[in-house]
This record gives structure tokens, C-alpha cells and sequence, in this order.
């Protein structure tokens, strides 16, 4: 990090600065030019309140020179992580694609979605037993029931689970989950992070609806920092000013990712569009930019679904996608 201090500051001010910067456990390297003073700071600088610094009357400017993020920062861990689920494998050369309803409605509904979906060939199974719906009077999901409804599509058709968490009271339904998924609105619900932290779980981190790359970064860091560094990220779209589509799909920041972070990445083009006719062009569009798989929304009878069904695939179209997939991972290295 680095401070540039104001030219008339006085050399009270001056050491007092320095004081305070030493009292924090940092060494300083202090250059003096012509027109302005510059501070090195040197060590970690995680704990440094930049706003606080910013602050200072003498303080012209702050750059920080290291990003703010360690466990997922790919400088400390150059090769990228691999995933474990149950099997199946995010990261590296590998191509998952999770594939169920928006949510959870009854047995009979997700076990022959499950059967459809893998059968196309997706090799996680995706349904919400609690969902966050923008209106307190829409379906909410069924709960824990909705939980012991994907354990037992799970038996009948053998795909690891993904569910979404919206509260520590329930992590005990999560016990015999696969995996976690911390959905868009909960992405900066701190207390929710670092308890997901403490399990010994893969967890799958939606991007927030409204969030910066870096703080969707500092929400991994989170989790990781109480211990668990099994998390792949989703990109599910943010929001813009473009009323067309649902969200838009943020899709530099796959690269972008790719360079900050060695965790894995995928995408979810069903909320990211909330269109079903544009899951298979931004699907692909998302494997040309290097996604770590994908997360679709298939439904039996969209037309009929409690959430989502505008976004939602038909199982036939959903192994459409899938075959177009197949065609373009070997262009990207990958492999299903
Ligand atoms: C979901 O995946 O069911 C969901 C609610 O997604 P998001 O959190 O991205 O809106
Ligand atoms: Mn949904």
C-alpha cells in the first residue's frame, strides 16, 4: 500500500502518520520527492482501515498495491483448485453441468426431472427447497421436506445434490447435502459465510445482485477464512440499467476471475437472462470465455412451475444445449 502525503503537511503530522502506520505492526518506506512525499507500507496490509487513511487531512491519496483477498488470491496458489463433489470435479480441465428445477415441488416432479436431466447428460442435480422470493406471498419452498425430497432423487438416479441455504438455523438439514449454495441475496450475509466456513462442504457462491468482482471475492475469503477453502463461484448475472433481460451477464468476469483467483467458476444462464430462449447462447458464450461449468434451470412443465418457469428449460431442450456444449469443449481444452 502506498500513501502520498500532502506537500505542506508539517513534520509533526508527518511523524505521527508514521507512528500510527508502525503502531499497525507495518514497516514504512518513506521517498521524499520534489513535489510530494511517498510512504511504503510494508507487511500485511489486510487489517489497514484504507477509508480511515483517506481520511487523514495530510493524506493526498492511498493505493493499495495487494488485493485485499489471500486464500482465493491465485498470486499465493498459481494452479487452479479442483473442486471435489461427490466425484464430480470443478476446476481444471473439467466441464460439470448442474441441471434440476428452480425449486423443490414434489417427488414425483424433481425425480423425473433428475432422470431427464442426466440422462442429457448433466452430472449434478440443482432444486431449491428454500428460496428467497422477492414477494413474502410467493412460494417460499418446502422446506426441510424439500431437502429429504433431493436425497431420495439422489438414490433413485445417483447425482450429488446442490441446495441453497438461507439460514444457519437449518444447517443441520444440510448435514447430508453435497453441496452449499449461498445464493445472490445472501452473498454479503456475513454470519452465513463463516458458518458455511466451518463445515467440511463444497459450497457454491452466487455473485451478488449488485456486487463488484472483488467483493464477491472478499465473501469466498470469508468462508475461507474459517477454514473451508472448497467453493466454486457462480456468476448468475448482475443488475443493470437494461430492462430486456432479467439480469445481465456479466461475462468479462470469467477472465477476470481466471487471472484474480484459482478458485473455479461457473455460470448460471438461466437467472442471469430469466429468458429460457437465451440459456443456449449464453451457455456457450460462457464456455468461449472459459467458465468451469454451468448451472441450468430445467423444468417438466415450465409453464406450471411455482418459480422461474420463464427461464426454465424443457428437458429436450436442455439436452440440446448439452450437445451444442460437447461440441465446443474440446475448443476450450475441456472435457465433460
Ligand atoms: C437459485 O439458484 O435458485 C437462485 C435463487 O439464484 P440466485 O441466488 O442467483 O438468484
Ligand atoms: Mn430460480
Amino acid at each position: 500500500m502506498i500513501v502520498t502525503v500532502k506537500n505542506q503537511c508539517s513534520k509533526r503530522e508527518f511523524d505521527k502518520l508514521i507512528s500510527w502506520i508502525k503502531s499497525l505492526g507495518l514497516d514504512t518506506h518513506v521517498s521524499a520527492g520534489a513535489n510530494a512525499t511517498v510512504i511504503g507500507l510494508i507487511g500485511d496490509t489486510s487489517r489497514v482501515d484504507i477509508e480511515l487513511l483517506h481520511s487523514l487531512e495530510i493524506v493526498e491519496a492511498v493505493t493499495r498495491i495487494q488485493e485485499p483477498f489471500k486464500n482465493a488470491n491465485r498470486k499465493f496458489h498459481p494452479e487452479d483448485s479442483i473442486i471435489d463433489v461427490k466425484g464430480v470435479k470443478f476446476g481444471g480441465t473439467h466441464f460439470p453441468i448442474i441441471a434440476g428445477p428452480c425449486s423443490v415441488e414434489s417427488e414425483k416432479q424433481v425425480i423425473e426431472i433428475a432422470k431427464a436431466v442426466k440422462e442429457a447428460g448433466a452430472t449434478m442435480l440443482r432444486g431449491g427447497a428454500f428460496k428467497p422470493r422477492t414477494s413474502p406471498y410467493a412460494f417460499q419452498g418446502m422446506g426441510v421436506d424439500g431437502i429429504k425430497i433431493l436425497q431420495k432423487a439422489r438414490e433413485e438416479v445417483g447425482l450429488p445434490i446442490v441446495t441453497e441455504i438461507m439460514s444457519e438455523k437449518y444447517i443441520d438439514a444440510f448435514e447430508d447435502v453435497d453441496m452449499v449454495q449461498i445464493g445472490a441475496r445472501n452473498m454479503q450475509n456475513f454470519d452465513l459465510l463463516k458458518a458455511v466456513g466451518r463445515l467440511n462442504k463444497p459450497v457454491l457462491l452466487k455473485r451478488g445482485l449488485a456486487n463488484t468482482i472483488q467483493e464477491w471475492l472478499m465473501s469466498a475469503e470469508y468462508i475461507m477464512s474459517e477454514g473451508n477453502n472448497n467453493i466454486v463461484l457462480c456468476e448468475r448475472g448482475i443488475r443493470t440499467f437494461e430492462p430486456y433481460t432479467r439480469n445481465t451477464l456479466d461475462l468479462s468476469a470469467i477472465p477476470i476471475l481466471k487471472e484474480k483467483t484459482h478458485l473455479p467458476v461457473i455460470v448460471d444462464p438461466s437467472h442471469a437472462s430469466g429468458l429460457s430462449r437465451l440459456v443456449k447462447p449464453m451457455s456457450l458464450a460462457s464456455v468461449g470465455a472459459g467458465a468451469d461449468g454451468l448451472i441450468i434451470e430445467v423444468h417438466n412443465n415450465p409453464a406450471k412451475a411455482l418459480c422461474d418457469g420463464a427461464q426454465s428449460l424443457r428437458p429436450e431442450q436442455f439436452a440440446d444445449v448439452v450437445k451444442a456444449i460437447d461440441v465446443m469443449l474440446p475448443l476450450v481444452n475441456k472435457e465433460r
